[in-house]
């Protein structure tokens, strides 16, 4: 078990806390990117406003803590989001959106979790499903909101391509035993408050605000010990067996793979990968890879 601090990063004039990838924790499970944006307050004028932007090879998991986005992809999708909801974007071989809070105005908070597609389905078609309602467990000092995979009995209805598991825990002071699967890897990044997590035999490992503390595998469970109030993700998953070419918004294989994205992106609006989103915001160019 290891705690590590998430890094400051800067999206769509955010500052965002980036639990993830990491310098020697580059997955768990299929996740591979968590974003940790707020608390911030939003005004007609300031805040997060994401133009139109592709991805490949990866589902995007949005999930809000306090305010609202509307999202807009190429397939047509206009959908706004809120607390207690999950977005999950396909992008498949290619897709683009874009995400606006300014309309919303209000104090926003969410985390944005990337899941890499496997092999089979990484240039496969695009898609886009929100979920309005998903199961709610009751986890004795608080409760858990299953957000993909199954956990203590619940599934969620997100449908992804490998088994992973991804839970939001609202916790108040008490103790909970959790039970974990051990082919999963796993870790909890604390969006707000402490915990201790660990075995009661050999105690707990302390992961306070905007840490991730990295579980590893082989554990059938964890007690999680809260003593004044927490907020945390649980996210899990079989090791994805793969490795990972990341540049910019694309997940693939090769910097070949990210050069024919990028230059595809370049012709937005003739490019039929990732087609056009339609919004008053302008899109993102891509870096130079
Ligand atoms: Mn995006």
């Amino acid at each position: 078990m290891s705690v590590h601090d998430a890094k400051a990063a800067t999206v769509g004039g955010m500052t965002v806390r980036r639990a993830l990838p990491r310098r020697g924790l580059r997955t768990v499970g299929a996740w591979c990117f968590v974003d940790h944006m707020g608390p911030e307050k939003i005004t007609p004028t300031q805040g997060l406003d994401v133009g139109p932007h592709p991805h490949t090879g990866l589902h995007t998991a949005t999930w809000l803590l306090d305010g609202a986005i509307l999202h807009t992809d190429s397939l047509g999708s206009e959908q706004l989001i809120r607390p207690g909801q999950l977005n999950l974007m396909t992008a498949g071989h290619g897709i683009a959106h874009a995400e606006e809070a300014s309309r919303t105005p209000g104090t926003l908070q969410g985390i944005q979790l990337w899941i890499a597609q496997p092999e089979e389905a990484r240039n496969g078609p695009s898609a886009f499903a929100h979920h309005a309602q998903l199961p709610v467990l009751d986890l004795t000092h608080g409760q858990g909101t299953v957000l993909v995979g199954e956990f203590a009995g619940a599934s969620s209805p997100a449908c992804v391509d490998t088994a992973i598991l991804g839970v939001d825990a609202d916790l108040r002071r008490g103790t909970s035993v959790w039970e974990l699967r051990p082919d999963f890897e796993y870790a909890v990044y604390c969006a707000s408050g402490a915990a201790a997590i660990g075995t009661a035999a050999i105690g707990g490992e302390v992961v306070r605000e905007g840490q991730l503390l990295e579980l590893g595998s082989g554990r059938s469970e964890v007690t999680v010990d809260v003593p004044d109030g927490a907020r945390l993700l649980l996210l899990g998953g079989e090791p994805f067996p793969e490795p990972l070419f990341m540049w910019w918004n694309f997940v693939v294989r090769s910097r070949e793979e990210a050069i024919a994205a990028t230059s595809a992106w370049d012709n937005y609006g003739d490019s039929e990968r990732f087609g056009r989103v339609h919004t008053a915001i302008a899109p993102i160019p891509a870096p130079r890879i």
